[in-house]
């Protein structure tokens, strides 16, 4: 089966940057674009697939499509789930992030209407000098202190604070109080969710003038308010042999993603386990697919079927490898 090459849903939240349309080749509408959703069916921002006898329909359509004649392009693996599991994005903070959190699938399928709960990794692709981030929080706090904290507009004092550079791997798990700094050029590999508890937005305001919404209530339900203990967010090397080093980026129940440096060429296996997503991250070349070759590029999203297949990716570059 060939591979789907997929074009993202854009977002213009107030902090978004150029980068996405400058250097990552991104035909976004808006001037300052904050998010791509590279691979998504979610229904807040479909990616759909660019080019071949399905170009213009959502994923999500193409996946149900196959699933109908009783090819399963998704996989073993994500049956356990009721939904597509994973969303993937591009992240370009200008401005910093609201602190935020993201409840459990628990709290999330009982509170927000059936939805998943959001466990997120970042991986940090690009990073400004003195750039950083809210990572947890830099003590233990009762729930009063912290609800009294947000509301004396002095959360920051008890925020984590990390310098991130390129490279560097944040596993945020759900109930983890956290914000991307600005600065910072990020892929997230998340849950399929778009729940946001917002606890603190630096004082600024919306689009619209007015401060935008926070969720305190339920951001104090969910978060987690020990002392963040993980210092080290080096991603862990895998292998390293001809030309080609692979490194951990994250492996929990939703997702595993490894990140690819090759200095030429790169075969990737896919099984009937799970799809693939690559999503490139520097560089460019070819892959070489289902009996053809496709050029790409640094921005650059492709979704591979489940199935017993090989992939050659040629070309110098770096990219996420995603499955489930
Ligand atoms: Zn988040």
């Amino acid at each position: 089966m060939k591979p789907f090459r997929l074009s993202p849903a854009f977002k213009d939240y107030i902090w978004g940057g150029s980068k996405l349309k400058s250097a990552y080749f991104k035909d976004t509408p808006f001037d300052k674009t904050a998010e791509s959703w590279e691979l998504s069916c979610h229904k807040n921002g479909e990616s759909t697939v660019v080019g071949g006898e399905f170009h213009g329909q959502t994923l999500s359509a193409v996946i149900s499509e196959f699933q109908e004649n009783g090819i399963d392009i998704v996989g073993k693996n994500a049956a356990q789930f009721d939904r597509f599991p994973v969303l993937i994005k591009l992240i370009d903070a200008k401005a910093d992030l609201s602190v935020q959190v993201h409840p459990d699938d628990t709290y999330a399928m009982k509170h927000e209407n059936g939805s998943y709960g959001k466990t997120e990794v970042w991986y940090v692709v690009e990073a400004e000098p003195g750039a950083k981030l809210v990572y947890g929080l830099n003590q233990d706090m009762t729930k009063e202190a912290f609800l009294s904290a947000v509301q004396n507009n002095t959360l920051t004092e008890y925020l984590n604070f990390v310098p991130a550079k390129p490279g560097d791997v944040f596993f945020v798990k759900s109930g983890t109080i956290h914000a991307i700094g600005a600065g910072l050029f990020i892929c997230e590999i998340q849950q399929n969710s778009d729940t946001t508890y917002r606890v603190y937005d630096w004082g600024r305001t919306g689009a619209d003038g007015k401060p935008r919404e926070l969720h305190v209530e339920k951001a104090a339900d969910v978060s987690c308010l020990a002392k963040e203990i993980k210092t080290d967010f080096t991603p862990k090397l895998l292998s390293q042999k001809n030309g080609v080093e692979i490194y951990e980026v994250a492996s929990c129940k939703y997702f595993t993603a490894k990140k690819y440096t090759s200095h030429a060429e790169v075969t990737l296996k896919t099984t009937q386990n799970s799809f693939s997503s690559v999503t490139f991250l520097s560089g460019e070349g070819t892959i070489q697919a289902g009996g053809e070759r496709f050029p790409f590029r640094k921005g650059d999203t492709f979704f591979f079927a489940a199935q017993e297949a090989e992939i050659l990716v040629s070309g110098a570059c770096a990219f996420l490898e995603t499955t489930v």
